[in-house]
């Protein structure tokens, strides 16, 4: 794949990149490693001082960024203003909070291991290589960059081929904030040459967020070189309505969490599973804000939902859903690509599904929504949790032991209760199953790339 600025609203290529040669990845990979030998002898209070140096950079520069973003996969432009905010907010959430994370961790009765003391000590690891997709360009990338270099470990980014103008506005931000040059190196490289870097003896972990064969590929490559990996892979989350629910702030949730981010988020709501008391109300409320959304430029302040980022996602929607209808679904909105230039796809809702359609399993990245009718909670857990994925959940109730019972049930690394999925820096995130393992923001995160040091004196 070119690493190329390919404008998904128009299609039309807007500028490509070389990429960089060996010998040029062989020097980034050298700078980087030299960045975290420069970081060893820093603090957190010197770090600190160039996170919130480089938060403060980013928020100036807001309105260009997001415009790149746009440009690059498609989202509207609020969203993508909205988008670098929050990675400021991130950084100064761990410039706030790493040292306190990160402190050591006695163990208060030391003398049940036979020693005066004992405590647990956070180091960082070295060299962590980043690849990362496309959906949230600054966000995914942030949410690891922040943390690790906080903790003293230095990034290499190898990003979606699709989005490398927002990869070389990443390349500098940290330098600019005042980090040492190289604690955070950009690589321009198709996905064929991570292994190499995987496998360069200066590299000392991996993270991947992206979909689920190269996260397989990715961490069985790092296993083999008994290299740490985090893994955040895709997901189908179930969005729970009970009878009990405020039905219609659920409805203008459920739309909000289904199409944000033009409907490709990996936390996105994606089947919504509603109790047939209600179902026929919800059904026609969501399906009639569906048929009701703004459909167009992503530039344009109005518009709701932009195109999908690359023509052969669309080309994935679309098949999915041509497989669900043939196979007899209900089109109660949309239900196809739209004619003209950009890989446009209609605002889309499903009814009526059965366990041989392909939606049913896999996950839809797009504004295509699926609704399932339940008769009871047992049924709607059968459902939920019938995906190999395992990322997040969201589950109406105004019952509390209803709300217990999903809570311990949902197999997710989430449960959202009267609302929908959002990531924020204070709280773990990650997935199981197929969604992948490990967890980034809040303390969690941080020490993922870490070296517990057991410290143990007589
Ligand atoms: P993708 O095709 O897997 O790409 C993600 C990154 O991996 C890109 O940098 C890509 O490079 C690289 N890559 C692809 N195949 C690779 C391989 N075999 N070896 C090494 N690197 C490889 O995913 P995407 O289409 O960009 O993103 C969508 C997926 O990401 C969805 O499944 C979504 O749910 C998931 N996602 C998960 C999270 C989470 O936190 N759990 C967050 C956001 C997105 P190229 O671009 O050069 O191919």
């Amino acid at each position: 794949m070119a690493i190329a600025t390919v404008n998904p609203a128009t299609g039309v290529t807007e500028k490509e990149f070389p990429p960089h040669d060996a010998a040029e990845v062989d020097e980034r990979i050298g700078e980087a490693h030299a960045a975290y030998l420069a970081l060893h002898e820093t603090d957190f209070a010197q770090r600190a001082g160039w996170m919130r140096a480089a938060a403060d950079i980013l928020e100036s520069e807001a309105d260009e960024l997001a415009r790149i973003m746009t440009t690059e996969m498609g989202k509207p432009l609020r969203q993508a203003k909205a988008e670098a905010l929050k990675c400021a907010k991130n950084m100064r959430f761990y410039a706030d909070h790493a040292e306190g994370f990160l402190a050591d961790e006695p163990l208060e009765d030391a003398s049940a291991v036979g020693a005066s003391r004992a405590y647990a000590r956070y180091q960082p690891l070295g060299v962590v290589l980043a690849v990362m997709p496309w959906n949230f360009p600054m966000w995914q990338v942030v949410r690891f960059a922040a943390p690790a270099l906080m903790a003293g470990n230095t990034g290499l980014l190898k990003h979606a081929s699709n989005v490398p103008q927002t990869a070389l506005y990443l390349d500098t931000l940290f330098e600019r904030g005042g980090f040492p040059a190289g604690s955070f190196r950009a690589l321009l490289i198709g996905s064929r040459e991570v292994e190499a870097v995987i496998r360069d003896a200066r590299v000392t972990a991996v993270t991947l967020t992206g979909s689920e064969p190269a996260g397989r590929s990715v961490a069985s490559i790092a296993g083999s070189e008994v290299k740490k990996s985090v893994l955040e892979l895709g997901g189908s989350d179930p969005f729970i309505v009970l009878p009990s629910a405020d039905l219609d702030s659920a409805v203008a949730t459920a739309v909000t969490a289904r199409i944000q981010n033009n409907g490709q988020s990996c936390i996105a709501a994606k089947r919504f599973l509603v109790h047939a008391e209600v179902y026929e109300e919800f059904a026609g409320k969501f399906a009639e804000r569906f048929r009701a959304l703004t459909v167009g430029d992503p530039l344009d302040e109005s518009t709701d939902v932009g195109p999908v980022a690359t023509a052969s996602g669309r080309d994935d929607l679309a098949e999915l859903v041509d497989d669900a209808v043939a196979k007899g679904a209900t089109v109660l909105a949309g239900g196809a690509a739209i004619d003209g230039p950009g890989w446009f796809y209609q605002p889309t809702v499903l009814a009526d599904l059965t366990d041989e359609m392909r939606i049913v399993l896999e996950e839809t990245f797009g504004p295509v929504a699926s609704l399932y009718r339940f008769e009871n909670r047992a049924e709607a857990v059968r459902i939920a949790n019938q995906t190999t994925f395992g990322l997040s959940s969201a589950v109406w109730t105004q019952d509390a032991e209803e709300e217990a019972y999903f809570v311990r049930e949902l197999q997710a690394g989430a449960v959202f209760v009267n609302g929908m999925t959002v990531s924020y820096p204070e709280l773990p995130f990650g997935g199981i199953k197929a969604s992948g393992y490990g967890r980034e923001l809040a303390a969690e995160g941080i020490r993922e790339f870490m070296n517990v040091k057991t410290v143990w004196k007589a």
